[in-house]
């Protein structure tokens, strides 16, 4: 097929270049056990690509997932907003905080339900807000509550912003008027074409995020989603970046020990 064609021909310019890109994938709305989460697991697993879960700390279905996570490696948990619920005013894109919110009180918010996810194996000290909101107001708020990493859209990068930042670029689905899979003619060519902005930027360790929600995965969605996987790891010509390092300040020892060294 020609856009698997055209994507092997960018990874080729990459290696030509003595390069590899820098993938990671996200998935987002975990809180439950499902079969579809299941699923989601067992395509981790037997492709060997780490995944980052952006779970919703106000579902009920923590503790299962707990047990499920426990067995498991390479999966990593990020907290995904509080209770996914959008408080917007009319005529505003979805938001659980508002930009005219005080920072302190998003924060106490945030806060209070980190030890849920903070419970899970695997949990890593990284926000996902839903539907990719970010404004100042959230990133202070995220500041105050400690947290390493902020991770949204496409077009949500951001200088200064004091933490650890991985966005996704590559969404599976399209979403209007009701979720359902892109094609894989168009997947592929936006991963295509991330590739061949980072390159020639000259921006080779940027990394592109892949974007999945298990819970409205059609049949095509699933059926995509394994053979993207499938080819990208026989082709081995990109690196699945590892989450718990790209996201999560040194510690403190770490640094410590650094500065001593020098
Ligand atoms: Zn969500």
């Amino acid at each position: 097929m020609i856009a698997w064609w055209r994507l092997g021909r960018e990874l080729d310019r990459w290696a030509a270049a003595g390069r590899r890109p820098r993938l990671w994938w996200r998935d987002d709305d975990a809180g439950d056990v499902t079969p579809a989460l299941e699923a989601l697991l067992g395509l981790a697993t037997r492709f060997q690509v780490p995944l980052v879960l952006a779970v919703i700390p106000a579902s009920a279905g923590l503790d299962r997932l707990g047990d499920a996570l426990a067995c498991r490696s390479g999966i990593f948990v990020a907290q995904h907003g509080v209770s996914h619920e959008s408080r917007r005013h009319a005529g505003e894109c979805d938001t659980e905080f508002r930009a005219d919110e005080a920072p302190a009180a998003i924060a106490s918010r945030i806060a209070a339900v980190w030890p849920r996810v903070a419970a899970l194996p695997g949990s890593l000290k990284l926000y996902v807000p839903p539907w990719n909101d970010s404004h100042p107001a959230l990133h202070l708020a995220l500041r105050q509550a400690g947290f390493e990493g902020f991770s949204a859209g496409a077009t949500s990068a951001l200088t200064g912003l004091g933490m650890r930042q991985a966005h996704v670029q590559v969404d599976l689905l399209r979403w209007k008027p009701a979720p359902r899979f892109k094609g894989r003619g168009a997947c592929l060519a936006r991963l295509r074409r991330m590739l061949a902005r980072r390159r020639l930027a000259g921006d080779w360790a940027g990394p592109i995020g892949l974007l999945t929600h298990h819970l409205v995965h059609d049949a095509a969605s699933w059926a995509f989603l394994e053979e993207l996987l499938g080819r990208l790891h026989a082709d081995r010509r990109v690196e699945w970046l590892d989450p718990a390092r790209e996201f999560s300040r040194p510690r403190a020892s770490a640094a410590a020990a650094d500065a001593t060294a020098a």
